[in-house]
């Protein structure tokens, strides 16, 4: 018998996410991202889901071919671009779309041979200053591209820093504007934040929105705005079963370290999942959890391959948590209840992204 512990990717779900997506970018075509093995979920569990999207945005070519391979033949957008010059070849023969960042690239474009010409889509560092070239270059930039005959059509992109927080995109949006001003091409600006925050302007939405973790269900402005708010559905559940209970007199500590102690007396219960599954390590005491879909906390330090978790208001709701119960770390419990991943990582310190991208191959992932 296998450690009770398994993921369950909710393909409704995702579809459902997709259509969120749409609705607040209408009009504008929509990549779907699936960088990063579809942010932890597998590309090959997700892509029937998502394959209305217009498109498949993601940074690796050996995912790119994935995508192919799996029969997708419409966009696939590398979001870095090249990486060396035989990466054009694939791109020519797989026909991907790269993103084009720094002169390198174009160096690489100019030396290609190909037959045909290959869409690129210009980045600009609007602010962000990750990638991209500055806004004083980015028409030099464009007007040596536009002189290659490697290439076909130039499209337009930037990456906003702060879509999902106060400091909004204004600064960055300016940006854009006055640097592609009077160019032609499409554009695409919107992340997830952006799409839920910012895309009801039909300008910012542009031709092309880039959705990610929205697509994945949690919420990329947590905690002003939950999933739920945003009409999210969680895509990833985590859940396990209790393979141990222990009674606990006041006094009493738990774990390594002895993080926690217990103030009078309490049940708590063992459940088969830690950091070696990918839950995060740094998520304390308190940390909300599921038993029987009723939500309580952890207790104590998260070990390898366990977690303690306090039974007192599962059994005030009723309920008799024994040897096997079901324990929810994020995403669905088997009666409905949900426990939003946004939650946990607020909890650890960290965002939904990194604990869906961090699941560990060793936890079974099942489908439906
Ligand atoms: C990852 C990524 C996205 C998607 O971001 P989310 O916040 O997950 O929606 C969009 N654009 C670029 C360039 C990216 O690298």
């Amino acid at each position: 018998m296998p450690r009770p512990i398994c993921a369950h990717i909710h393909t409704a779900a995702l579809a459902a996410n997709l259509g969120r997506a749409r609705r607040a970018a209408p009009d504008a075509r929509v990549w779907a991202v699936v960088k990063a093995n579809a942010y932890g979920h597998g590309i090959e569990r997700v892509f029937e889901a998502l394959r209305a999207a217009d498109g498949f945005a993601l940074l690796d070519l050996a995912e790119a071919e994935r995508v192919r391979h799996l029969g997708w033949r419409g966009p696939i957008l590398l979001l870095e671009g090249v990486f060396e010059p035989r990466d054009l070849e694939l791109c020519s023969r797989l026909s991907l779309w790269h993103a084009v960042h720094c002169d390198e690239q174009i160096d690489m474009l100019a030396a290609h041979k190909t037959q045909a010409p290959q869409r690129v889509f210009l980045k600009l560092n609007s602010g962000m200053n990750r990638l991209g070239f500055a806004p004083a270059r980015y028409r030099s930039a464009w007007a040596r591209l536009n002189a290659l005959t490697q290439v076909d059509e130039i499209s337009h992109m930037t990456h906003f820093s702060d879509a999902d927080g106060p400091r909004g995109i204004a600064e960055q949006w300016q940006a854009f504007c006055a640097a592609t001003q009077d160019l032609p091409g499409e554009r695409s600006v919107c992340n997830s934040a952006a799409i839920l925050r910012h895309a009801g302007d039909a300008r910012v939405r542009g031709d092309w929105v880039r959705a990610g973790i929205a697509l994945y269900g949690s919420a990329p402005d947590f905690p002003e705005h939950s999933a739920a708010t945003w009409e999210l559905a969680p895509t990833m559940t985590l859940s396990t079963r209790l393979i141990g209970l222990q009674h606990l007199q006041a006094g009493d500590s738990v774990g390594y370290g002895s993080r926690f102690r217990a103030e009078a007396p309490m049940r708590i219960g063992v459940a088969a999942c830690g950091y070696a599954d990918g839950y995060p390590r740094h998520a304390d005491t308190g940390t909300p959890v599921l038993v029987e879909g009723v939500r309580t906390r952890l207790v104590g330090r998260v070990s390898m391959d366990m977690v303690t978790v306090d039974l007192e208001p599962v059994f005030a709701a009723g309920l008799a948590p024994g040897f096997g119960a079901e324990v929810t770390l994020w995403g669905r419990a088997s009666g409905g209840a949900v426990l939003a991943i946004d939650e946990v990582a607020q909890a650890a310190g960290t965002v939904g992204y990194e604990l869906m991208c961090a699941l560990a191959p060793r936890v079974p992932v099942h489908q439906g």
